[in-house]
């Protein structure tokens, strides 16, 4: 794709790195056919190769946002199913990253709009903050209709109850039996996943403490930072990566770090782009790219640093028959897609890829509250398509697509650690009590 920045804009450290990547762009379209906003809605604005034109437009000739603009670009999931398409390794996550930045500095939004963006930077990224809101929208439960309807969908998304910790809050979790750890991990426990889903992390926490990993959960560390970071908020965001790259990287200087563990795959895709995010900060280039080298999915980690330890136990000697949900985070974002599968055959269960897997679910950050009428069109895709397997049960490494999928379906999902952990020791997953 020709591009037309001046000298000047190109000394814009932004505007340098997407100019090169609109001129690995050769406008083929590849990416429209699998893109799921454009499947739904068939308008080429709403698809990869549309929305890039939009963001070049607006950078190469300083265009402020446009209510039109807005539109479109708030309708991408950020799914990056565009990108495991693209023959020409366009990184359209870097582009949109950049595109929703530009908006929030030259657009004002319409009043309802900002204060549901500020609202849900404010709630969701704080696990105190999000914990208070639970309670209240339950006591609002009977009072929706006096709710706009967006509010109502919001509130109707919230869990109806929290599930209770069963390990203790410790900023180091030591191996059992006083013995040498042979590896020592910082685990990132994410803001929304530990209070809505805590038995993710103590699942994961209780299968690398059993195969003899220490696990650290640093102290002043919360949210990943991507939440703002898609809501173009780059602000809000770049305060939590530096803290968290501060914290880890002192973590790993003065104690030893072998990996950052990430259990959640939307937030392990931005932790591994800390490095490009802060490429041009000569205070935190080194650090952040270090970060970014430590960071694995859960699922990495397992594959290639540990001989799991399979139990056979009475109450798991039944086969199941489990449809594997590859989050798009996980398999468009990191490129991880056979692994987790790999992982779970190894149970002895069988696992089915879902058909149009490479679809979002619709749940992609805030985006179902968000964009909640295109988000319930892929949710419902979603479970047709899992439903043609017909499964005991699904699994996925995110909790963003866990709490989706449970809105639309009555099939238990869970964490594929949870599945893991139960089998190399661990208890039975509490949503799967029934089975
Ligand atoms: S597939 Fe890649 S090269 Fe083709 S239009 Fe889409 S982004 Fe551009
Ligand atoms: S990130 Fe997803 S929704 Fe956005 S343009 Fe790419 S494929 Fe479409």
């Amino acid at each position: 794709m020709e591009t037309h920045f001046s000298k000047e804009q190109l000394k814009d450290k932004n505007n340098k790195s997407s100019e090169k990547i609109f001129r690995k762009c050769v406008h083929c379209g590849f990416c429209n056919a699998t893109c799921p906003t454009y499947q739904l809605l068939g308008d080429e604005l709403d698809g990869p190769r549309g929305r890039i034109y939009l963001i070049k437009d607006m950078l190469e000739n300083n265009k402020p946002a446009n209510e039109k603009i807005v539109k479109h670009i708030d309708r991408c999931l950020s799914c990056y199913s565009c990108m495991t398409t693209c023959p020409s390794g366009v990184n359209y996550m870097h582009l949109i990253d950049h595109g929703r930045n530009h908006i929030e500095k030259t657009y004002q939004r319409p009043f309802r709009d900002r204060f549901v963006r500020n609202f849900l930077s404010k709630v969701l990224s704080k696990s105190t903050n999000f914990r208070i809101i639970g309670i209240l929208t339950r006591l609002a439960k009977p009072f929706l209709f006096f709710f706009p309807k967006n509010i109502r969908e919001m509130i109707n998304l919230m869990p109806k109850k929290f599930p209770k910790k069963t390990l203790p809050n410790m900023n180091i979790y030591p191996v059992k039996n006083k013995k040498k750890p042979v590896a020592r991990v910082a685990l990132l426990t994410g803001c929304v996943q530990k209070v809505i889903a805590p038995q993710i992390n103590e699942a994961t926490i209780r299968l690398l403490n059993r195969h003899g990993i220490e696990v650290v959960v640093s102290k002043g560390i919360n949210c990943c930072g991507s939440l703002n970071h898609h809501l173009g908020k780059n602000d809000l965001a770049n305060e939590i990566f530096r803290k968290n790259i501060l914290i880890w990287h002192d973590e790993y200087l003065k104690n030893g770090l072998d990996a950052i563990i990430s259990n959640t795959s939307g937030c392990g895709t931005t932790l591994k782009d800390y490095g490009f995010i802060f490429r041009s900060d000569e205070n935190l280039k080194k650090k952040a790219k270090k970060i970014s080298e430590l960071t694995q999915d859960i699922s990495e980690y397992l594959d290639e640093n540990i001989k799991l330890n399979f139990i056979k136990k009475k109450e798991n000697d039944k086969e199941y028959k489990i449809a594997y949900h590859s989050a798009c985070s996980m398999q468009h974002g990191q490129k991880i897609h056979d692994i987790p599968i790999n992982l779970i055959k190894k149970t002895g269960n069988q696992v089915f890829d879902i058909p149009d897997g490479h679809l979002c679910c619709g749940s992609a950050g805030t985006y179902n509250l968000l964009q909640n009428d295109i988000a319930k069109k892929l949710l419902k895709n979603k479970v047709s398509n899992i439903e043609k397997i017909k499964p005991q049960f699904i699994t996925t490494g995110n909790i963003g697509c866990i709490a989706q999928i449970a809105n639309g379906t009555k099939i238990p999902i869970l964490h594929t650690v949870e599945i893991i952990d139960w089998y190399t020791g661990g208890p039975k997953p509490e949503v799967l009590r029934n089975l």
